[in-house]
């Protein structure tokens, strides 16, 4: 199977989606698009492990970068994808629609297609952006050529409902341990229970209320919560271990060492190891470029709650913004869908902005 670039939007989605990917398995889907886009004159492609780039070079007064991860979370019983209807409207059903690979289709089609753009684009698609940052193909790739990565503008195609969402919140993972005594549980006395003492950690985790925090005019939604817990040793004995790990979302106005410094302080005389820690990234809507880009595919600007990609451009001084297809609130969901509506729009928003001249 070879991707057919010129189909529409909405079939290269199902294709894509129906190219299963998940974080680390990316190699086949990695492997068509670039057999499809290599054969294209109008785009120098470069490959980096699973991460592939195509730009062009028009000599243009402007460069953009549009970047795309092509990995997804684990498939639950949700692929192949399907069509479905809700009240009326057609959806495009299944893992990877909404996160992100309808937005990736936009991408791909768009690449073939203009062959003459206003702008000098680099697209960019990549793996590994739903597991640990230290995998992302997009940083990997910023490590050995930085020099791709210049450009006047960004542009992640994550669900955004079709709005342009500015700036992403930050993030950081913390593993916070109890230990104990191990012993029979018929004599527990004996014992010192670590899962027990987990127990004032989700209580403060419970009890925290989460800021909202303006940055830039944009209102940022914070959160602090317990994301997995590990622990016990078998059914009859008092376990001497205990691991609760911490996820905290927060507003890019943070730095990811301001994050570390919130979270010791909340959970204060728990052993907290910080796994995990990216700085968000502040919206950078007041640019010119990123101002003409609201106003052409006409949408309100919004901030973006979950880390994305937009935060490494943010980190290297480009303003960056999502503009995706999908209900951000779907996205990882089992019941991932996507408006076919919003796929044609962000198709047709992105076409004419990067053709306006
Ligand atoms: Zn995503």
């Amino acid at each position: 199977m070879v991707l057919d670039l010129t189909a529409s939007s909405l079939d290269l989605t199902r294709a894509i989606c129906d190219i299963p990917s998940v974080s680390g398995d990316e190699q086949r889907l990695a492997d068509e698009i670039e057999a499809a886009i290599a054969p294209l004159a109008h785009l120098e492609v470069i490959r980096h492990g699973n991460t592939i780039v195509a730009r062009t070079a028009l000599g243009r007064a402007q460069r953009v970068a549009i970047a795309g991860h092509i990995d997804t979370v684990p498939i639950n019983d949700n692929l192949p994808t399907r069509d479905i209807e809700i009240d009326g409207d057609p959806y495009l059903w299944g893992r990877g629609t909404v996160d992100m690979k309808a937005g990736t289709a936009v991408q791909l089609k768009l690449a073939a297609e203009l062959t003459d753009p206003a702008v000098d684009i680099t697209w960019m698609w990549y793996d590994n952006e739903e597991v640990e940052a230290s995998k992302n193909g997009l940083g990997l790739l910023a490590a050995v050529r930085p020099d791709l990565f210049e450009a006047d503008f960004a542009i992640l195609g994550e669900p955004s409902n079709g709005e342009v969402e500015g700036g992403c919140n930050g993030t950081l993972r913390a593993i916070v341990r109890t230990t104990g005594v191990r012993a029979h549980s018929a004599r527990a006395w004996i014992g010192e229970n670590a899962i027990h003492r987990a127990a004032p950690i989700l209580a403060r985790l419970s009890e925290y209320r989460a800021k909202e925090v303006a940055v830039e005019g944009l209102l940022y939604r914070e959160s602090l919560s317990a994301v997995r817990i590990s622990g016990g040793v078998a059914g009859n004995v008092i376990p001497d271990a205990c691991e609760v790990e911490v996820n905290y979302r927060f507003a890019p106005s943070k730095s990811a060492a301001d994050a570390e410094a919130h979270v010791r302080g909340v959970l204060a005389g728990f052993d907290v190891e910080i796994t995990d820690a990216a700085d968000g990234a502040r919206p950078g809507l007041d640019a010119p470029i990123a101002q003409q880009f609201v106003a052409a595919v006409g949408a309100e600007p919004r901030p973006k709650y979950g880390w994305t990609d937009v935060a490494r451009f943010s980190a290297l001084g480009i303003p960056a913004v999502n503009y995706g297809p999908g209900d951000p609130h779907l996205a990882h969901h089992d019941e991932e869908r996507v408006p076919v509506a919003q796929i044609d729009a962000v198709e047709r928003g992105l076409r004419a902005w990067l053709t306006a001249r």
